[in-house]
């Protein structure tokens, strides 16, 4: 059966998710009201501005059904979609708050700072790009640290089927990332009773 992976839609670079998801060979589905989420096997929530995706879920009725399919199905965050997800964001609310990761925005600096390099995670190398990116500043417990930069700094997490990363795969040829978070998701629903 052909994955069913959406993307929210309502700002930020979710075109180029859609590429890559549809690259990994599953399909895309572009998610802007609440019942698009239904049937979906897993969600990106995309790079963008954090605040200006809280300001649109909060319009259209997204923020609790969006906290409602996190905790229960394979979501990823990037970049600002990983500030969505995070439990706290370093010296102001939370938003989403269902990854127990504490994140602190535009921690690279400007995006005159903005960077591509190459991480390492499990053998696999994935080129990663950072644009004002955040810092996973400290995990929970349950939480795996999958990469860090070279002196020690949190870029990706997991927590089981949540899955965070500080920088932008999508805008890469890199589809790394995208094949990695499908299999989780193949996992996933092989793991359900
Ligand atoms: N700086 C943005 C924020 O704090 C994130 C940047 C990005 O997603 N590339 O929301």
């Amino acid at each position: 059966m052909v994955k069913r992976i959406g993307v929210l839609a309502l700002q930020g670079d979710f075109a180029e998710h859609k590429k890559a998801i549809q690259g990994v060979g599953a399909e895309a589905v572009e998610v802007r009201l609440p019942h698009q989420l239904t049937g979906l096997d897993g969600l990106i929530i995309p790079g963008g501005e954090s605040t200006t995706l809280r300001k649109l879920a909060d319009m259209y009725g997204l923020m609790e059904p969006l906290r409602a399919f996190a905790q229960k199905h394979p979501t990823w965050g990037t970049c600002a979609g990983a500030i969505m997800l995070a439990k706290e964001v370093m010296g102001q609310a939370a938003h989403l708050g269902v990854m127990d990761i504490s994140v602190q925005r535009n921690a690279f600096g400007r995006q005159i700072d903005s960077f591509v390099t190459t991480l390492h995670i499990e053998g696999e190398s994935y080129e990663a790009v950072f644009i004002r990116a955040p810092l996973i500043v400290a995990v929970g417990a349950g939480v795996e640290i999958l990469a860090t930069l070279d002196d020690g700094r949190i870029v990706a997490a997991q927590q089981g089927h949540l899955l965070a990363t500080s920088f932008h795969p999508e805008l890469t040829d890199d589809l790394g990332f995208h094949r990695r978070f499908l299999k989780m998701i193949e996992r996933y629903d092989y793991a359900q009773p």
